[in-house]
């Protein structure tokens, strides 16, 4: 028996819920997963939430780390790790909590590219859901992870429920506390599966709609009115609402708000850091 794992799902983004308890328990069962681990940006909270609501399940404690050139993943932390510190620091962070580190999506922009096999990391991401079409850039981590003799993992990077699993793991362990370390030595078979690539969202993104619903990719609403972040063809000048820094984007909601990374990672990281888990008995948008 093994235990069926995705290690990358968003349950929170932006401060919005995408999975509560009681939903992530039903996709659960019928995607025949025993576990996630939560990886959300700068929210530690909700992990800490879906674990202790789901006992019956392996809910690993992770975040999607934003370090200074690219995303790092975390896998079985206790607290919250800074944004934007160097890809070393991070990756040393993750490490004196006993956790795993996990080169996700490395050759996205987002991802920490040619470091991912330079540095200490425990797990490359070789297969990333949500890449989908622009599959070269996991055929090139994926060749790299198996010429460097790293431990390759797949994972979905999804907020929505009807995708979790469909890229995933299985961890070849009996053991439920021996489950990260048979991850480190590579005791794993991988489910490769992209999740659909969202045109329809893509197209109307471009074409400014309003009022979207979450996107299956990184569900991203604008923290002033609501509406989706929409990424649009050209880049142009914005300034951030917060910190009123400006610089050139893609990224706006419909109504033109744009609010720059730092403040994005910020605002989500206060809202977690005021959410008593012990003290609560529903879990809403930290935000
Ligand atoms: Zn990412
Ligand atoms: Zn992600
Ligand atoms: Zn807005
Ligand atoms: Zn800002």
């Amino acid at each position: 028996m093994g235990f069926k794992l995705d290690l990358h799902v968003h349950t929170e983004s932006f401060g919005r819920v995408y999975m509560d308890e009681k939903s992530l328990e039903v996709a659960l069962r019928i995607r025949g997963l025993d576990g996630i681990a939560v990886t959300n940006f700068a929210n530690i909270s909700h992990a800490f939430w879906l674990r202790k609501k789901l006992p019956q399940f392996l809910i690993i404690v992770g975040q999607e780390i934003w370090s200074s050139k690219g995303h790092i993943g975390a896998l079985g932390i206790t607290r919250k790790i800074a944004d934007f510190l160097s890809p070393k620091e991070t990756i040393r962070q993750i490490h004196d909590q006993g956790g795993l580190a996990v080169a996700v999506h490395p050759f996205l922009p987002m991802g920490i590219g040619e470091l991912a096999y330079e540095l200490p990391v425990d797990l490359v991401e070789s297969y990333n859901g949500m890449i989908g079409a622009a599959f070269f850039f996991n055929l090139l981590a994926g060749f790299k992870a198996w010429s460097s003799k790293r431990v390759s993992v797949s994972s979905s990077d999804t907020t929505a429920l009807d995708f979790i699993g469909q890229s995933r793991i299985e961890v070849l362990t009996d053991d439920t506390k021996d489950v990260l370390s048979a991850i480190q030595s590579g005791k794993l078979l991988l489910t490769k599966r992209a999740l659909p690539v969202p045109f329809g969202f893509i197209l109307r993104n471009f074409l400014g709609a309003r009022n979207l619903p979450p996107c299956r990719l990184h569900a991203a609403p604008c923290f002033l009115c609501g509406n989706s972040m929409a990424v649009k063809i050209l880049k142009r000048k914005v300034s951030c609402i917060d910190c009123h820094r400006e610089e050139f984007s893609r990224i706006s909601c419909s109504e033109g708000h744009f609010f720059c990374i730092a403040c994005v990672l910020r605002r989500i990281s206060e809202a977690d850091d005021k959410v008593n888990i012990s003290a609560i008995s529903a879990y809403h948008g930290t935000y």
